[in-house]
């Protein structure tokens, strides 16, 4: 089996919240692609519970695109302690964090129901599945905290 990057990297060592690059890949055509470990929650210490985190997703889906050029996708990891963010090019961690930070500040402070895209049963695979509530507590506490420019020595910006 192949090795995954994220599987290589201690848990144990980071501190969340921040932003880090896993990788910048070049397709045969020289287009780059850059992913990133944007971690909310410390690992092995809490998640975020799904109907929060799955509200956080669709309103980062959408609120991140004003906030940072080449957005591919924003996706919650299996752990729920954060997300993987796909995007063309090479953006700098700064400004992933400066985007990222943008984003939970509309949901924490301005984001009503209707802002948040796609949850009718036609867009969205577990549409019942919601919280707004949780999604702005957890983005307020994740604010609090401050995101990390460095995964595993806490630099706030
Ligand atoms: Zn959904």
């Amino acid at each position: 089996m192949a090795e995954v990057e994220s599987f290589t990297l201690d848990h144990t060592a980071v501190h969340a919240p921040y932003v880090r690059l896993i990788a910048t890949e070049h397709g045969p055509r020289g287009d780059a692609i850059s992913n990133f470990d944007v971690r909310f929650v410390q690992p092995n210490e809490g998640e975020i519970p799904t109907a929060g985190l799955h509200t956080i997703e669709h309103l980062l889906a959408s609120v991140l695109r004003d906030h940072l050029d080449g957005v591919i996708d924003i996706s919650p990891f299996g752990c729920r302690t954060g997300f993987h963010l796909i995007t063309w090019g090479e953006p700098t961690v700064p400004d992933v964090v400066a985007a990222i930070k943008a984003g939970l500040e509309f949901i924490a402070e301005k984001a009503q129901w209707d802002d948040v895209p796609g949850v009718s049963a036609v867009e969205c695979g577990n549409y019942r599945d919601h919280s707004l509530h949780s999604a702005r507590e957890w983005s307020k506490r994740i604010l609090e905290q401050g995101i990390s420019l460095d995964a595993f020595a806490r630099t706030v910006v």
